[in-house]
């Protein structure tokens, strides 16, 4: 696989290597970014993987929320918004408290403390992610 194919397609391809893998050996994929990849790729063994999406996706002001839905800063919608992205998360941008409304405005005037802090975020909630995997309670 490179980079480029269906969610659909790579599926395919995990679980048909999946029980090739040797116990012994770490399984690396490179470009799996999204919350629903990581799913994908980890529920199929692999337990090593990078991708610039989390960061990118987080300096043009799009983050996920507690569901990995998709939210996207800079929407005039959050133009009032005190609350954080996900209240009570433990990420520094949601714990130190910077407000949606604040992220907008860092978007908005280009400064790069938004995407600085929305990065943070993202990175952090593929963290929660792969600890869900780890402590066993994202087993499906
Ligand atoms: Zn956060």
């Amino acid at each position: 696989m490179s980079v480029g194919e269906t969610r659909a397609e790579m599926e395919t391809v995990l679980k048909s290597f999946a029980p090739l893998y040797r116990d012994d050996k770490p399984r690396f994929l490179l470009g799996v970014g999204t919350p629903e990849d990581l799913k994908i790729a980890v529920e199929n063994g692999i337990d090593m993987l990078d991708c610039v999406l989390p960061t990118r996706n987080a300096r043009h002001g799009s983050v996920w929320g507690a569901d990995s839905e998709k939210i996207h800063l800079t929407n005039e919608h959050f133009a009032n918004d005190g609350g954080v992205i996900e209240e009570g998360w433990d990420c520094y941008t949601c714990g130190q408290g910077f407000s949606k409304a604040f992220l907008r405005q860092m978007f908005k005037a280009g400064d790069p403390l938004g995407g600085t802090l929305a990065s943070i975020h993202n990175l952090r909630h593929m963290m929660r992610l792969c600890e869900g995997y780890r402590n066993g309670s994202m087993d499906s």
